[in-house]
């Protein structure tokens, strides 16, 4: 997500203002297990058990956890949006940290310990480009293609430091085979398509490197794209969707084995991605606008779409595209901040102050699970279950920006947990965790070997 340069002093400032949110979590994960809301399957059978309903429901949902708990671990869990690089490269943050202590210095929603601890299987690093280093200079960390290469070095150095771990993967295959080992399998994604500056050998390098999925925007219109972050900003110079050299760089994408990532794209880009690719795509971190109206989101028309495509839309767990009420805060913080960069422009404290107060005074107080779960259920309706997972956004929002019982990335299992209990048969659950990511990642990886042997005329801007 990340709102913006401010993000990490917002973190910050969220975490003291909110306190123990990430201690909480365990006790809360397990009073919405008891939620008549979400317990449909418990209550069903608990008619058919001799010995008292109370003791009988307690005995059910013993059951259940256990059950969800071993297809959990036996399941290959992919989250393909984690933003903990951004903690990594400016806070100088370790994975083997504990970013859960009460005391650290540094407070995260993903180590390696709680990855561990979710069943995760493999990781896609967000390689986050801040719209700003499009114009900054070398002595400030700019521009946007070398700040790529800057987190790209950072998660390097990560598998490098934790061997034990992590290993890096190149291809779905790489992925099984590092996952059955016991190991996370750690992948890269660009977040914000001006870091290849325009450029498609610099786009060809970055998948050498390893990046295997770009995000063709962030919050940013680039030259190429239009955004959903700027589409009503009348003073951006907007493309009507994808260029003719878009569209080059989805085809060059298709032909290296590059996933498309249509998360925060606006609607005509993605429509136009969908015509333009030969390859299924992602959405990396993106919900459900049915049920969270937010251009972030995706309406049904585009969930469709996209399991036409057999792409995969990958769920966001940060509250703000969530839940229905601070989904309308979101947007409505979004103009503000906007017209506070504007009322402050040499002060951007003063700024970032003022809109932290505003939304300390405005929160609607904390989304519960269930608002996550029913935006799968809806994905999963609509796009159908073989187009669904897990995209978490973790270290990417606020660090109590997320719903009760999801506090942070050890929390995964109660996904697997939650969908038993709604219903849905392992095999599904499997897809959700992990297949259907891993079909899309293999499908990319053909298409390319075909277009490989009849390679097209190469283009550049
Ligand atoms: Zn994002």
């Amino acid at each position: 997500m990340h709102t913006s340069l401010l993000r990490r002093s917002a973190v910050l400032c969220l975490a003291l203002s909110f306190g123990a949110g990430l201690l909480a979590s365990a006790d809360d994960s397990s009073s919405i297990s008891n939620d008549p809301q979400t317990g449909k399957a418990a209550s069903r059978k608990q008619s058919a058990r001799p010995g008292g309903p109370a003791s009988s429901r307690a005995q059910d949902d013993e059951a259940v956890r256990a059950r969800a708990e071993r297809l959990h671990r036996q399941s290959i869990v992919i989250d393909t949006h984690n933003d903990i690089t951004s903690p990594l490269l400016e806070d100088g943050f370790d994975l083997g940290m504990r970013g859960d202590d009460p005391s650290a210095k540094i407070k995260t929603h993903t180590d390696l310990r709680r990855m561990k601890a979710g069943g995760l299987g493999a990781e896609f690093f967000a390689v986050y480009v801040d719209k700003e280093f499009v114009k900054k200079k070398p002595a400030e960390g700019g521009g946007a293609a070398r700040r790529a290469l800057d987190v790209i070095d950072v998660v390097k150095e990560q598998i490098r430091r934790h061997p034990e771990s992590l290993e890096a993967a190149s291809t779905a295959a790489d992925i099984r085979r590092i996952v059955k080992s016991g190991k996370i399998a750690a992948l890269m994604g660009i977040e914000g398509g001006h870091a290849i500056e325009d450029s498609l050998p610099a786009l060809r390098m970055f998948y050498k490197l390893g990046v295997r999925y770009m995000t063709l925007t962030h919050t940013n219109t680039n030259d190429w794209a239009d955004s959903e972050g700027d589409i009503n900003n009348s003073s951006v110079n907007h493309h009507n969707g994808l260029t003719d050299f878009g569209r080059d760089v989805v085809h060059e994408m298709n032909r290296i084995g590059m996933m498309v990532d249509i998360s925060h794209v606006a609607d005509k880009t993605f429509y136009d991605v969908i015509a333009a690719t030969r390859a299924p795509v992602i959405a990396s971190h993106s919900s459900a606008r049915a049920i969270a109206n937010h251009p972030r989101n995706m309406s049904d028309d585009m969930l469709k779409a996209v399991a036409r495509n057999g792409g995969v839309v990958m769920v966001n767990f940060y509250d703000g595209f969530l839940d229905p009420r601070k989904a309308e805060l979101a947007l409505r913080s979004r103009t503000m901040e906007d017209e506070l960069k504007v009322k402050y422009p040499n002060d951007p404290k003063r700024a970032q102050e003022e809109i932290e107060a505003w939304r300390k005074a405005n929160d609607p107080g904390k989304t519960p699970l269930s608002v996550l779960m029913d935006h799968i259920d809806h994905i999963a309706k609509v796009a159908g279950i073989d187009h669904l997972g897990i995209g978490s956004d973790f270290d990417g929002v606020p660090l109590t920006g997320l719903p009760v019982g999801m506090e942070d990335i050890s929390k995964l299992p109660i996904l697997t947990y939650e969908l038993m209990k709604r219903g849905y048969s392992d095999a599904d659950i499997r897809k959700f965790l992990g297949e259907n990511l891993l079909r899309v990642m293999s499908q990319v990886e053909r298409v390319a070997s075909e277009m490989t042997s009849n390679p097209p005329a190469p283009s550049n801007k």
